[in-house]
């Protein structure tokens, strides 16, 4: 039983009861996304600098693959992606790119010594988005994985959108890719619709079809199941699960890093070799030069993870950590807090003044205790207030600000009409399907 796992007489730990039903791998080889779709989140772009301090914290916490980037996007991309390939660092350096030969060139030519090669799958992607046909994309993919397994790269192949394309086909690709030279196969949640449980199914259905050897999960956000469907995932086996610091990532984001490495060692005992006491560290890192805030309630790295303020809670914890807290706060580089306010009670106000040596008599403390909740309740929130207008005033439009957009359309000479303009939403010409959200993810 690990270090970290709250297992004493004091709790029964049912995980133990499951044991036999997770086949987790033997090996967990922690691929991290932060610095390719972290940074395809929008608003969010690091420096070469930034992405070197990045990636430098995530090799020494034992991370096994960083993703760096896609050098087609920018002749600056290219030479971040190149920087960090040939930083020395001990994680394995990894570039992507599509289904494109200049794509793949440029990674050869960026000296890392990884590749993710990546097409969608799906028909809607297939028929609306790429315009390809089936046999197109199969020979596109093997054309790629092969060039790139020619020249030495260890290549993952990945599909976007996996989950939602047709069998058959998804076999039919990942076995060429296969035979092709592909080392790693990266199966995508693209627009997070799976459950853990149909997940399952469709994991173990392309295990039967396709025989994995190494293979990857991808997994989005958007319903809030990205954690616990790549869970599900190395329960099955996957070995190799995408995750971002923070969960950041397009729309709702990726996988949380720190969440998935946590579940594995305080819910079953897994030595990932993640160093997990830099956790923390890492979050706060990525908070800053992403500029994304975390949310106060964010899982093991929001402000209020290790925060108690209720009477009873604060008691409890005061007494046993174990009555209110799943682990220590230290195990990830924090330190629990007790605030005082409105719920305030007894235990924590005796503990607040011992800070200071302070003894007090019960009645004193009674009449304490009325003050702080007094003030608790009468605290001003103009302050909160702002922060979270200051907040949405920035977040409803990131990125390169509409004005400065048609300042940059005028300095490259089109002509532009000074009438009001409009956003339209959905883009006009996009298809769409009934709002229904039922009928939405079947289509
Ligand atoms: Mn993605």
């Amino acid at each position: 039983m690990s270090a970290h796992a709250p297992s004493s007489a004091l709790v029964e730990n049912y995980h133990d009861r499951t044991a036999s039903e997770r086949h987790l791998p033997q090996h967990i080889v922690f691929w991290d996304e932060t610095l390719r779709d972290g940074e395809q989140m929008p608003g969010v772009h690091f420096s070469t600098r930034e992405k070197m301090q990045i990636a430098e914290l995530l090799s020494d916490m034992g991370v096994s693959v960083i993703n760096a980037g896609i050098p087609v996007v920018s002749a600056e991309e290219a030479k971040t992606v190149s920087a960090v390939a040939h930083a020395g660092f001990k994680a394995k350096i990894l570039a992507a790119g599509r289904t494109v030969m200049g794509d793949v060139e440029a990674v050869i030519q960026s000296g890392a010594s990884h590749i993710a090669i990546f097409v969608a799958a799906s028909n809607v992607h297939l028929q609306y988005k790429l315009r390809m046909t089936q046999d197109e994309v199969v020979a596109a993919s093997v054309a790629c994985v092969r060039r790139a397994h020619e020249a030495g790269l260890h290549v993952a192949f990945v599909t976007e959108d996996t989950v939602r394309a047709p069998l058959d086909f998804v076999e039919r690709l990942y076995l060429a890719a296969t035979e092709a030279g592909a080392d790693r196969l990266v199966v995508s949640d693209t627009v997070g619709i799976m459950t853990p449980l149909t997940f399952r199914w469709f994991l173990r259905e392309f295990h039967r079809r396709v025989k994995p050897k190494d293979w990857s999960v991808h997994c989005h956000n958007d319903l809030g199941l990205a954690v616990a469907n790549t869970l599900t995932a190395l329960e099955e086996g996957v070995n190799a699960p995408h995750t971002c610091v923070n969960g950041l990532g397009e729309r709702a984001g990726n996988t949380s890093f720190e969440e998935l490495v946590m579940d594995l060692e305080t819910l079953y005992g897994v030595r990932t070799g993640i160093r997990t006491e830099r956790l923390y560290e890492l979050s706060q890192l990525v908070e800053g030069l992403a500029g994304v805030p975390l949310p106060p309630n964010k899982a093991l790295v929001g402000y209020n993870s290790f925060a108690h303020e209720a009477g009873i809670h604060s008691h409890g914890v005061l007494r046993h950590t174990l009555t209110y807290e799943p682990l220590q706060p230290e195990v990830i580089g924090r330190h629990r807090l007790f605030v005082l306010g409105k719920h305030t009670g007894r235990a924590a106000l005796i503990e607040k003044l011992k800070e200071r040596h302070v003894s007090a008599t019960d009645e004193q403390v009674t009449q304490l205790l009325e003050r702080v909740k007094r003030e608790g309740e009468g605290e001003g929130k103009q302050d909160v207030n702002e922060l979270v207008r200051t907040y949405r005033a920035h977040f409803v439009n990131p990125g390169i600000k509409d004005a400065e957009f048609w300042e940059l359309v005028k300095a490259s000479g089109i002509p532009v009409p000074d009438a009001p303009f409009t956003n339209s939403s959905p883009p006009s010409g996009a298809k769409t399907v009934d709002p229904s959200p039922h009928k939405g993810a079947r289509s």
